[in-house]
């Protein structure tokens, strides 16, 4: 299903994924991977038999499950549909926060609230708050409509006792500041964690996953990459966001499930560890994080 406003992390974030790069190849298979966070419509697999072709792929290099994340509510019908289509699909249900003001619709709530409670939904997500966006194209819900909308699904989160998944672009302190004000619920998990290693250790502190996308393979990534060292292994998870944030080296191609080897592999040679136990940390952490129904998939 195609989402009725921009793509699922805004329309910039399209020209990180270039127009004319092919696919990467399939990396060497590294067993009992997760895909933490992706978007299977952005993806194309709008079909069951698409979706089951791109967990097939993602499963011959060893990434086993899925969550695929909805944005707007469009998208959170079609995340809950999908995980029907394959056991190895789950589904995350929000509104991201550039599309926060879809909340004051009439029954969005009550359908948010219905398609969150689905067993096949294991996160509140993705929501939070974009700054970046701002008065830089129309459409965006205001800062007012972001924070009322994070609260919502913070209090959400805690009413079904699932994680809440957290988008944050360009505002670290006032996330922070709102899971204070809200209340964080047990399980938070930033999703394409992005922030310096001062964010990284506030937010383990606090006892927060964090979930490292392609973005920490970039040669210019150095702060996040010192952030990535810091996090203990039982607060990491590994992520595509695909179709956007394709690891180096094949930066610019479109990103799929199949390519989180790519992005493991680098975890673990900066934390200097095999990568078979980046695997089996990230995957025990997200059996934990995303509740009893995935980790018995
Ligand atoms: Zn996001
Ligand atoms: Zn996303």
């Amino acid at each position: 299903m195609v989402p009725s406003t921009g793509t699922p992390e805004g329309p910039g974030r399209m020209a990180d994924m270039g127009k004319k790069k092919p696919p990467p190849p399939l990396p060497a298979p590294l067993p009992g991977l997760v895909d933490a966070h992706t978007h299977l419509d952005g993806c194309r697999a709008t079909t069951p038999e698409a979706v089951r072709e791109l967990v097939d792929r993602a499963a011959s290099v060893g990434v086993q499950r899925v969550v695929t994340v909805a944005c707007d509510l469009d998208q959170a019908r079609y995340v809950v549909e999908a995980s029907r289509w394959d056991d190895r699909v789950f589904a995350a249900v929000a509104l991201h926060p550039t599309d926060a003001h879809q909340l004051e619709v009439d029954g969005a709530r009550e359908e948010l609230e219905r398609l969150a409670s689905d067993p096949r939904c294991v996160a509140i997500g993705e929501t939070g708050l974009d700054w970046y966006w701002l008065g830089k194209r129309d459409g965006v819900a205001t800062p007012e409509q972001q924070h009322a909308s994070f609260g919502w699904h913070i209090d959400l989160a805690k009413r079904l006792g699932k994680p809440l998944m957290i988008h944050n672009r360009e505002a670290d302190a006032d996330i922070i500041a709102d899971l204070d004000r809200f209340g964080a619920p047990e399980t938070v998990i930033f999703h394409c964690f992005s922030g310096d290693a001062a964010m990284a250790r506030e937010c383990v502190d606090r006892g927060y996953v964090l979930s490292f996308s392609g973005t920490v393979t970039f040669s210019n990534a150095v702060q996040l990459q010192e952030a990535a060292r810091l996090v203990p292994d039982d607060q990491l998870l590994v992520e595509t966001d695909a179709p956007y944030l394709t690891p180096h080296p094949h930066r610019g191609a479109p990103n799929e499930s199949y390519c989180v080897p790519y992005t493991a592999n680098y975890l673990a040679d900066l934390r200097g560890i095999a990568p078979e136990r980046l695997a089996e940390m990230t995957t025990a952490t997200a059996d934990r994080v995303f509740g009893e129904a995935f980790a018995k998939s």
